[in-house]
């Protein structure tokens, strides 16, 4: 958030009161630092030192810490366009999920037809059925509120290490995500008891399992961070399956190529990635259904890899059990170390 006011620069310094002082005041915050920009390349130096000092014995900031790295506030003088600009940086919170239902998607996504705005061509989307968004509950809709709530700020971006489809449970100890709350009015509160109070309310569907106060770089580092993980499938084929040939492959790690998926191939790039899998554990759950658990390299895609998406995975748990078969269920079971 940037909030910008004028004034005049009365040599040597501008008036450390007025408007600009009192925007300030309603953020608590912690830390800050100060800008100069001017056609004086000489005198810059004094004069920015001489407005820290300035701006240091202003009474206002006597109990808040001068940085010239990652501060709450940033307050720009500007010379040459008379403007003091504002910086308001976000918080960012950092945390892992877990998501305890098949019906909840990671975020809210809004309809492709017709772009959110619930109509096509004059009538009701037939793909939103006028609903603007293609998901009910997510994880990002439901969290959300809390936060803006107790940080009283205006927006809130989710940045999940990777996704999981709406119909996929997220278990074990959870997917890291992190939070960048926009323009919060309050920077510091009891993380700990946000959570358990965010986890009571959301019982039954979504759980943080770990939730703290991070760095503007943690953002970076959750998207980036490549993750194996483990899953845990019903597989169902309308033929009956033979488990046998499965003892081949138990416990290797399996090459998997796999083309852009059916499903996503109108949002991803057309091509052939290259992927492993490792089936860790396989059981008769009935003569059509089996489970199996899988541990597998990040990005690659599960329900195909069983399917074999029409040739798309090769090879695919079809290949190997010789039965047409598709995903039943899927729950992530756990999200492993990131792999670089
Ligand atoms: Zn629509």
């Amino acid at each position: 958030m940037v909030h910008i006011h004028h004034f005049t620069f009365q040599e040597p310094l501008p008036r450390l009161s007025g408007g600009w002082l009192s925007v300030l005041e309603t953020y608590a915050f912690q830390t800050y630092t100060i800008g100069l920009r001017t056609s004086k390349i000489e005198g810059k130096k004094p004069l920015l030192a001489a407005l820290r000092q300035a701006v240091a014995e202003t009474p206002f900031f006597a109990d808040k810490q001068f940085v010239l790295q990652h501060p709450d506030v940033e307050i720009v003088f500007d010379e040459l366009i008379h403007q003091i600009v504002i910086h308001i940086f976000p918080v960012i919170l950092v945390g892992r999920y877990t998501k305890l239902q098949r019906t909840i998607a990671q975020t809210r996504h809004f309809c492709f037809e017709c772009k959110g705005s619930g109509k096509k061509n004059g009538n009701v989307c037939p793909q939103c059925k006028g609903e603007k968004v293609l998901t009910k509950e997510s994880v990002q809709e439901l969290i959300t509120p809390f936060f803006q709530k107790e940080f009283t700020c205006n927006e809130v971006l989710f940045h999940g290490a990777g996704r999981e489809d709406v119909d996929v449970r997220m278990l074990g100890s959870g997917r890291p995500f992190a939070l960048t709350l926009e323009n919060p009015i309050v920077r510091t509160i009891d993380v700990e008891k946000l959570r358990t109070h965010i986890n009571r309310a959301l019982k039954g569907k979504v759980e943080l399992v770990e939730l703290k106060i991070g760095h503007p770089n943690d953002v970076a580092n959750v998207t980036r961070a490549y993750h194996t993980k483990r899953y845990r499938a019903l597989v169902e084929s309308p033929e009956k399956i033979n488990l046998n040939p499965l003892n081949a492959f138990l416990e290797q790690k399996m090459d998997v190529v796999q083309l852009t998926p059916t499903r996503v191939e109108k949002r991803r790039v057309m091509k052939e990635r290259p992927h492993w899998i490792i089936l860790e554990s396989f059981k008769r759950i009935s003569d059509h259904i089996i489970e199996v658990e899988l541990h597998a390299s990040a990005g690659c895609y599960i329900k195909e890899f069983i399917s074999g998406d029409n040739g798309r995975s090769k090879p695919s748990l079809k290949d190997w059990l010789r039965v047409r078969c598709g995903c039943k269920e899927l729950d992530v079971l756990e999200i492993v170390d990131a792999e670089m």
